[in-house]
């Protein structure tokens, strides 16, 4: 019988069993997007693989809470306490409010994860609308005593949580090596420690987005959110964490400790991370113009691409390869990518029109449906060992072969039990479907479809063929549109 679902914890390092704090409930928070710029492959590539563990969660009967969060505040450059807020930053740049710039690339990261087939979160909780659960929680770990107040800032004491608590764990840091690669860096003069990190920021005089505070007016520490809407949403101990690998430190780190702090206990049972996506074998990154957003692939209209890549296409691709290896990126990777997810939607188009010829029993070939059987459940075998869609693609294609057999004729689908025909066909819609979440990308130029078919019409009017004139009349009619016969040629309209 199937096997249990295994996930990669990045706390144990190691594979284990997924076993829910509350069956049939489950609670994950995956950390969102900042929402200072356009989405770009390293966006899709962290929604899509929490996409699918959502997807897959709710495929094996658990109902699923699953809360991935906007920051639209306090996120400064470079992880630090200091520098310019990014979001700020580009409101200056174009003369708009932050709100206007949180606004606009909300909605553009919404439409690119539309475009991929993302489904939304169950909640989608913005940063800037939790300031007082915030400041609740930086009292509580003040009243704790893991936190200290200078200048109207809120820094929390790494070094006294460090004394009981395992700080870096989950990333695999070693806090005496982590002192001795910072303090030369150090120009944060207020801190304690150079790691310290801010609860509370004092806002400075030209600092836009501020709230007052029993400290005084200024804004969330970036870590600070998540710990505070993950708990108000799903509690203050929830099954997974989850986010892109380049989270891990200090961001997730650093909520562990301010969880542990606040409630004393751990956030999350499992921790989850996607590992990043490469282009051409280097870092994504804007100073090596290689940085592609989701329009640029959608359109084709950056100086890397060939050609553009429809979303399907790219969900593909990012399928292709497990969450936790490294994806790269690369025209040729991106074509190879199109010909196989075309290749199954192909095959689902097929199987909508298979039928099974239910010959009798003495023509059953046992090897055959033992056969399907087991390419079937492969199918799911890749999903249950940590979401390899890897091998369950693989999978596919092998169940696809047999498909292929049938549709040729080549081989007789009455030699199939029939359970086993009609499990051959759902298995391979709901994987591709349901739990991939790869749909047919319907071909939207029809405008160059309805001219090729005018010229048939017109063609067989010139012949007298009134047979196919009526023909194509009574095909457009049905699909809403009507042929116009023109002193000056033939077009077309929407029938009134
Ligand atoms: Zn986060």
């Amino acid at each position: 019988m199937m096997s249990e679902l295994k996930i990669y914890n990045t706390l144990s390092r190691t594979k284990e069993i997924f076993k829910p704090l509350n069956a049939p409930f489950v609670g994950m928070y995956v950390c969102g997007p900042t929402v200072y710029g356009e989405a770009h492959l390293g966006h899709a590539r962290a929604a899509i693989t929490f996409d699918i563990l959502f997807r897959y969660l709710q495929h094996s009967g658990y109902k699923v809470r699953y809360v991935r969060n906007i920051t639209d505040v306090g996120h400064l450059e470079h992880d630090s306490d200091d520098g310019e807020d990014k979001i700020e930053k580009k409101a200056k740049l174009e003369k708009l409010e932050p709100m206007e710039v949180v606004q606009h690339y909300t909605e553009c990261y919404h439409q690119a994860m539309h475009k991929l087939n993302v489904k939304s979160p169950s909640i989608e909780p913005h940063a800037s609308a939790h300031i007082q659960e915030q400041i609740k929680m930086t009292e509580t770990i003040l009243k704790n005593g893991f936190a200290y107040i200078i200048d109207g800032s809120v820094y929390f004491n790494v070094e006294k949580y460090a004394r009981t608590e395992d700080y870096g764990k989950l990333s695999g840091r070693i806090v005496a090596d982590l002192l001795s690669g910072t303090r030369d860096l150090d120009g944060q003069k207020e801190k304690k420690s150079p790691l310290d990190f801010a609860l509370w920021k004092k806002a400075s005089p030209g600092h836009i987005m501020r709230w007052d505070s029993p400290w005084g007016e200024g804004f969330p520490g970036w870590h600070l959110e998540c710990s505070a809407m993950s708990s108000k949403y799903l509690g203050t101990h929830f099954d997974i964490h989850g986010g892109g690998m380049d989270l891990m430190f200090p961001h997730h780190e650093c909520e562990i400790a301010q969880a542990k702090a606040t409630n004393k206990i751990a956030p999350a049972k499992y921790w989850m991370h996607n590992n990043m996506v490469t282009i051409n074998g280097q870092k994504m990154s804007k100073s090596l113009n290689n940085f592609i957003t989701m329009d640029q692939l959608f359109t084709g209209t950056h100086a890397i691409l060939e050609r553009a890549y429809s979303p399907m296409t790219i969900r593909f691709f990012i399928l292709q390869a497990h969450y936790r290896s490294t994806l790269d990126f690369s025209n040729e990777a991106l074509l190879a990518a199109q010909k196989g997810y075309k290749k199954l939607i192909n095959g689902l188009r097929i199987l909508n029109n298979l039928k099974y010829t239910g010959a009798a029993d003495s023509l059953k070939d046992k090897a055959l449906n033992e056969e399907i059987s087991k390419l079937c459940e492969a199918c799911y075998e890749g999903m249950q060992d940590d979401l390899n869609t890897a091998i369950t693609i693989a999978s596919l294609f092998n169940l696809l072969k047999k498909i292929n057999q049938f549709h040729t004729v080549s081989l007789d689908s009455g030699k199939l039990e029939q359970n086993i025909f009609e499990r051959m066909i759902v298995t391979f819609k709901e994987v591709t479907e349901n739990i991939l979440g790869l749909s047919e990308e319907k071909i939207t130029d029809t405008e160059s479809l309805i001219n090729a078919m005018l010229s048939i019409y017109k063609e067989a009017k010139e012949q007298k063929q009134y047979d196919k004139v009526n023909e194509i009349r009574t095909y457009f009619k049905e699909s809403g549109l009507a042929i116009k016969d023109m002193k000056t040629g033939i077009d077309w309209a929407y029938e009134e």
